[in-house]
């Protein structure tokens, strides 16, 4: 006999918890995942826009290689829940410190306090204004070789010049066909050293700016520059300008930088997530922009453990200053007591 486990899904908001994270992607649901295991009050507030959200699968995911973008979050919020996080809907639209912690508000007028904050929020990929790449974004139209690689293997595969990664990508992409075209688009045509690993690797590089993709049947077949000729293509790379979604820190005065690729703007933090700011982590594609969603999902559990920590030095520093005071220390019945009290059913403790 299979035991289902069965999981009270609600979007409940109680006033307070020890950790919110905004942003339930990979990096946020495996951060509450590992904070509510420490049985850490918390919850996850998202917008419910993960940034592979067009793709129909996630790939080079151990264990879960091609498990749909919706399916992964799902069964990462059942997993949170699983074990008495709170999962809400909803976008935050603001945040501000408070004495002891964080004032976090929704657009929808709910709002929260937290003792500790997880940023999980991702990026936006920026592309460039060419009719046609939105549209095909995550199926024909591509960034990632590890994402989409092996699926676009051995097609007619167009790079479309757009920033400082273009040729590198072109030279990645070749990895996975020997049919590349680079499109200089409106970058200056390669020259010098470009040129020549260009030519070396056999990447056919057409000047000229993009007009449009050509789209029939639901199918990419081409590339159209502006003087009407059309470059038979099957799939098209380019690489978007990423920006972490940061806009709703800025009262905490936690604002985007220009990252040192040049490929978009993120949070910068230590490799544990912790942010100038203190009491605000990072995790996953606003701060990592290459992240991918086994790495996003690490990253979210490595800021969690280290948020537990602090938490844990916090306590205990209160509590030694509270026995030198001679006050009652926090007893396993009294932690029963009020564990009871306030989670009723879903309750821990002795
Ligand atoms: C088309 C495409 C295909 C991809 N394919 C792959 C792949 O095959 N394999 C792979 O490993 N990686 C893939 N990636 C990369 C993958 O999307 C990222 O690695 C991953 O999404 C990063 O996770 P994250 O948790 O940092 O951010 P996200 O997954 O983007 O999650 C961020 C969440 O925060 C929410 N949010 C944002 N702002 C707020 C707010 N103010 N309030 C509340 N919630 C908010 C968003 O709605 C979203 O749900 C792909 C990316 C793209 C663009």
């Amino acid at each position: 006999m299979v035991a289902v486990e069965v999981v009270d899904v609600t979007d409940e908001l109680k006033n307070t918890y020890d950790v919110v994270v905004i942003g339930g992607g990979a990096a946020g649901l495996s951060g509450a995942l590992m904070l509510a295991r420490a049985r850490r009050s918390v919850v996850v507030i998202d917008a419910g826009a993960p940034r592979n959200a067009p793709a129909s699968g996630v790939h080079g995911l151990l264990a879960r290689e091609g498990i749909g973008p919706a399916e992964l979050v799902e069964r990462g919020r059942a997993e949170v829940r699983g074990y008495g996080g709170h999962v809400v809907s909803g976008e935050v639209g603001t945040v501000a410190r408070e004495e002891t912690g964080f004032q976090v508000a929704l657009a929808d007028g709910r709002s929260v306090r937290a003792r500790r904050l997880l940023l999980a929020t991702g990026l936006v990929d920026e592309l460039p204004d060419v009719p046609g790449l939105r549209s095909r974004w995550g199926r024909d139209v591509v960034h990632c070789p590890y994402c989409h690689g092996w699926e676009i293997r051995d097609q007619a595969i167009g790079v479309l010049g757009s920033g400082p990664l273009s040729v590198h990508q072109a030279l990645l992409f070749r990895q996975w066909s020997d049919d590349v075209t680079f499109f200089s688009h409106t970058l200056p045509s390669p020259a010098g050293e470009e040129a020549e690993q260009l030519a070396a690797r056999g990447i056919r590089v057409v000047d000229g700016e993009v007009a449009s993709l050509e789209i029939v049947d639901d199918r990419l077949v081409g590339v159209r520059l502006t003087d009407g000729s059309v470059v038979k293509r099957e799939a098209v790379a380019v690489a978007s300008r990423m920006v972490a979604r940061t806009g709703l820190l800025s009262a905490l005065g936690l604002r985007a930088v220009e990252h040192p690729s040049g490929g978009g703007e993120h949070i910068p933090s230590d490799a544990t997530g912790r942010t100038e700011v203190p009491g605000v982590w990072v995790a996953g594609n606003v701060t990592d922009l290459a992240a991918q969603v086994g790495g996003a999902a690490a990253a979210g559990a490595v800021a969690a453990a280290q948020i537990n920590a602090e938490l844990i030095a916090e306590e205990t520093r209160q509590a030694v200053a509270a026995r030198a005071r001679g006050e009652v220390p926090f007893s396993p019945e009294m932690e029963s007591r009020v564990c009871e009290a306030v989670l009723g059913d879903r309750r821990h403790g002795l």
